[in-house]
């Protein structure tokens, strides 16, 4: 089980160096749509870590993986009353997404906040840029996208239309190996963000159809320091697996690759780590996360609430002699 000790009881005032890092295969289980308008963003750069060749690989940047998580998590803290539901500005608990801040909830505190004259948090979860694990020429399909007129055909009255529309997807079965990285929250927001984590499917641009994901969790690990990155595991599962050609990566293959890769790459770590949780000691923890009953889940999300307030009445509302 995961060692609820390591955590901080309160959220400190200043960094304390307890980190939380939650290791994710993110896998595509459909088409998704990454990007607003036509073309997926990208990067040249080297297939591996023994594998110097170049490659070209997808890339996800950090909001767009971090936003449908908090999303889904403000979704959730609402539903259990732990979230305002007032939807006007002037009232001093209302959050609003991208418009105003709280800044007293567990996704004002986990995640940060910056208002305009009101002061700014910073994020307590850190996520980066992820890449493909293989090669654009296997990971993308493009789309054209017609808009025929009403009797089926791309012609009216003789005249070709140019409704005609090419848009770049992502194919399923694209893995981005990714680290989430929460630094000194509580055990109870921990456990928000891993759940928020869990729980979110849907990435990308249109979020009622296609951009399905599946969150892979192949690990969890607490030390005292920040780990690899996603490049480097990622580009360690490379060479372990060495995927050829057009064949796409199975992700039960690149989860048992992990289990080689993880403990390899802490080892050149210079951090100490507290706990590494991994294979079926991770599924048992990762299990009674999913498998929390609404009054087990309710209780986890208002004592988050809790930890949220106490560290918003100990170091937000009251502001320090001689600071304005
Ligand atoms: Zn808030």
């Amino acid at each position: 089980m995961l060692n609820a000790e390591f955590f901080n009881a309160e959220v400190p005032p200043r960094p304390m160096g307890r980190y939380a890092h939650i290791v994710t295969l993110r896998s595509t289980e459909g088409y998704a749509l990454f990007q607003t308008d036509g073309e997926l963003n990208r990067t040249r750069i080297a297939a591996g870590v023994e594998d110097t060749e170049p490659m070209t690989r997808i890339t996800l940047f950090k909001r767009k993986q971090t936003t449908p998580e908090r999303l889904n998590g403000r979704e959730l803290l609402r539903n259990y009353g732990v979230l305002s539901n007032s939807e006007d500005d002037k009232v001093e608990e209302s959050c609003i997404y991208n418009v105003k801040s709280c800044k007293r909830c567990p996704d004002c505190i986990s995640y940060g906040f910056a208002v305009g004259d009101g002061g700014s948090e910073k994020s307590k979860v850190y996520a980066d840029t992820a890449f493909a694990l293989t090669d654009y020429s296997v990971t993308h399909e493009v789309f054209t996208l017609n808009a025929p007129y009403e009797d089926g055909t791309m012609s009216d009255k003789g005249v070709v239309t140019s409704r005609i529309n090419q848009q770049d997807h992502v194919k399923p079965g694209t893995i981005f190996p990714a680290v989430i990285t929460t630094r000194d929250l509580t055990f109870n927001l921990f456990v928000y963000v891993l759940n928020n984590l869990l729980r979110t499917t849907r990435y990308g641009a249109t979020t009622t159809r296609g951009g399905t994901v599946r969150n892979h969790v192949v690990a969890i690990i607490l030390s005292d320091g920040e780990i690899f990155s996603n490049l480097l595991l990622t580009q360690s599962l490379y060479d372990v697996m060495r995927p050829s050609g057009t064949d796409p990566v199975a992700i039960q293959d690149a989860i048992k690759a992990s289990t080689i890769v993880i403990p390899a790459l802490l080892a050149q770590d210079s951090v100490r780590d507290q706990q590494v949780l991994m294979g079926a000691d991770l599924n048992a923890f990762l299990n009674d996360v999913r498998g929390m009953s609404e009054e087990q889940l309710a209780s986890v999300l208002s004592e988050a609430g809790e930890d949220a307030k106490r560290y918003f009445n100990s170091y937000i509302a009251k502001v320090p002699k001689g600071k304005k």
